[in-house]
């Protein structure tokens, strides 16, 4: 089945470290974004059977619940959205109140991602997020309070100053919290990145690689004794708590995005819509197109990314069949440059499966760059 993603582009405030396709706030354009973002769902009917709709960003809780209940009517109007859907909506901390929590509930919302990013005071001010961890805490009180019972928390590793000992106490307090979902991101500094002048200038660093290594693999321990299971490279849950909607990404799905900057995925065409924000407003006004980029993948092509996706999965992946849907045999193809994370204990043959071990993951882009 379809999934369905939702890009909200607007933040308060912009965070130091953030490579996303967002920008500030503001009243104006938010409205008139709503306003395209809705037509955009609408005029792309009639649609199919889908089982996920997804809120990302940017900040999609600085949206009113009455505008996030626009858009889910319009997705219910327009696709077969099936009555238990999982229905996503990615907020930070400084937007929650517990009455919010309970209007976005009512709204359709089910299920709630919360950006806490560290639970440490000093780290989140370095990150310049408007949150402090005691309102991180509070907001996933606030879900509770409204009922949410799939609550979701990212936290990232290997920030500046962090040690070792520092990001397990973010996880122990992860762990307290008790969410049924949570997702583990390393910092990435893109190349302009302001966080990366801040650093210069305050004299801050990053742990050495080995510390991020142990980090990484510690906290995915922790939580396994937490019950929070691995089943992807960055993602842990409670049985049956998986992202339904992020699976699709990793096994071989097919999801429609709508908004600037979305991409989707459908019977082998992908595309992505403009990225800016006020040209893809002015386009859905003039009933113009908004896809930038469109491309018929080749059933090489395909087999490729189901295999690099499917591979970030901890059961990995079914080779033989994705080889059997596309016509190719990847292990002829692909067996001798797997051999040596074979033969490393990197990455398991298991009959028609191929899965990364726990140290595999950790030099996990240089074995999926087998298959690009
Ligand atoms: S809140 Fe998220 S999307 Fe917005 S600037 Fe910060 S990291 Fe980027």
């Amino acid at each position: 089945m379809l999934g369905l993603y939702l890009h909200i582009p607007f933040c308060s405030s912009i965070c130091n470290y953030c490579n996303f396709n967002r920008g500030l706030f503001e009243a104006g354009l938010k409205d008139r974004y709503v306003q395209a973002l809705e037509a955009e769902i609408r005029r792309s009917g009639p649609g199919e059977p889908a089982d996920t709709i997804y809120f990302g960003g940017g900040t999609p809780s600085l949206l009113d619940p009455s505008e996030i209940a626009r858009l889910i009517d319009a997705c219910r109007d327009v696709f077969d959205v099936t009555s238990d859907a999982e229905v996503t909506m990615e907020t930070n901390p400084e937007t929650s109140s517990l009455e919010r929590m309970e209007r976005f509930r009512a709204a359709g919302v089910n299920r709630i991602s919360f950006g806490v990013q560290s639970f440490r005071e000093d780290e989140l001010r370095r990150l310049g997020r408007l949150h402090s961890a005691v309102r991180a805490r509070e907001a996933v009180r606030e879900a509770r309070g409204a009922g949410f019972d799939n609550v979701s928390l990212d936290l990232m590793m290997w920030l500046p100053q962090q040690t070792t000992s520092q990001w397990r106490e973010s996880v122990d307090a992860l762990v307290d919290v008790g969410p049924e979902h949570a997702s583990l991101y390393l910092l990435e500094l893109y190349p302009n990145a302001p966080l990366k002048e801040d650093m210069a200038r305050s004299g801050w660093s990053q742990a050495p690689d080995d510390d991020a290594a142990e980090m990484y693999l510690w906290s995915l321990d922790r939580l396994e004794a937490a019950g929070l299971r691995q089943y992807e490279i960055s993602n842990v849950s409670r049985p049956g708590r998986a992202s339904r909607h992020n699976l699709k990404y990793w096994a071989d799905g097919e999801w429609l995005g709508f908004g600037c900057g979305a991409h989707s995925t459908r019977a082998g065409t992908r595309w992505k819509n403009v990225s800016a924000t006020d040209l893809y407003v002015a386009r859905i006004a003039e009933a113009a197109p908004v896809d930038s980029e469109r491309r018929v993948m080749t059933a090489s092509e395909r087999m490729e990314d189901a295999l690099f996706t499917g591979l970030r999965l901890t059961e990995g992946v079914d080779v033989d069949a994705v080889g059997a849907r596309y016509g190719f045999d990847p292990w002829a193809r692909y067996g001798g440059a797997l051999k040596p994370f074979l033969d490393g204990g990197l990455a398991l043959r298991e009959g028609p499966r191929l899965r990364l071990t726990r140290e595999g993951m950790l030099v996990a882009n240089e074995i999926m760059a087998i298959f690009v």
